[in-house]
């Protein structure tokens, strides 16, 4: 037999592999990880369903994208796991006509995941390198509703405030008041707190007639809200 028609034949099961089902692997993920833990907010749903989380790791990770777990995304940071996301975009009651603030932007999926539900989202990244490549990666991929910043999430961003919903993807110590003063009356917020590198608790905090109330939700493991220089 001709080599070449031989090297092609042992090869192609191979090449036919490599062509990775993401929004195959995607629609599990949704059944199994989210659905499955009592997730069932519809427009959350389509969220998980609709934004590519392949996209927002590195490219040796692509794979593993859709896996029930959180990946490094460099800088020491990661993206959290499918399941924390979809829970954390439930808990806020995402309205079409609402504005979010996130805290932690990283990889920018979460934010991806919020803009596709909400009018417009405000993200704030500290990590100088991380913000440059969320940036780029959600324009690249025209999620044109979210804004995004470098700086330190402490102080949120008031000249766009006060927002309907905020999540903060990082583990705080308390709630940073600023946020709480840019929260909406009638708003909510989630955030960890707890210790840096130990468990957290996953906190929902509304505010009322001026007055916040919380909510434990879940024990949760985030990597740690860390303060700009000179604050
Ligand atoms: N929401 C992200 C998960 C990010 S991990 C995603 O979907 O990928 C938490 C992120 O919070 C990290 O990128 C970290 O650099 C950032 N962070 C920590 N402290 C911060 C602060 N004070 N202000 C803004 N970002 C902060």
């Amino acid at each position: 037999m001709n080599r070449l028609l031989l090297i092609f034949l042992i090869c192609f099961p191979f090449v036919v592999q490599a062509q990775f089902d993401y929004s195959k692997a995607r629609e599990k993920m949704v059944m199994n990880d989210i659905i499955s833990r009592g997730v069932n907010d519809d427009a959350t749903l389509d969220a998980m369903r609709n934004v590519p989380r392949h996209e927002f790791v590195p490219q040796d990770l692509r794979k593993r994208a859709y896996q029930d777990s959180p990946l490094p995304i460099g800088y020491g940071q990661t993206i959290s796991q499918p399941y924390i996301v979809a829970f954390m975009t439930e808990a806020i009651a995402p309205q079409s006509d609402f504005k979010v603030l996130e805290v932690g932007t990283g990889s920018g999926y979460q934010a991806a995941i919020l803009s596709e539900i909400v009018d417009s989202v405000y993200t704030i990244e500290i990590i100088d390198a991380l913000y440059g490549q969320a940036k780029k990666k959600l324009k690249d991929l025209h999620y044109d509703n979210i804004h995004i910043k470098n700086d330190d999430g402490y102080f949120g961003w008031e000249n766009n405030g006060p927002y309907d919903a905020i999540v903060v993807t990082a583990a705080a110590e308390f709630v940073p008041p600023p946020l709480i003063e840019q929260l909406k009356e009638g708003g909510r917020m989630i955030i960890p707190i707890g210790t840096p590198f130990a468990t957290q608790q996953l906190l929902l905090v509304t505010k009322k007639g001026g007055k916040t109330k919380t909510k434990n939700l879940m024990f949760v493991r985030f990597v740690p809200f860390t303060r700009g220089e000179g604050s």
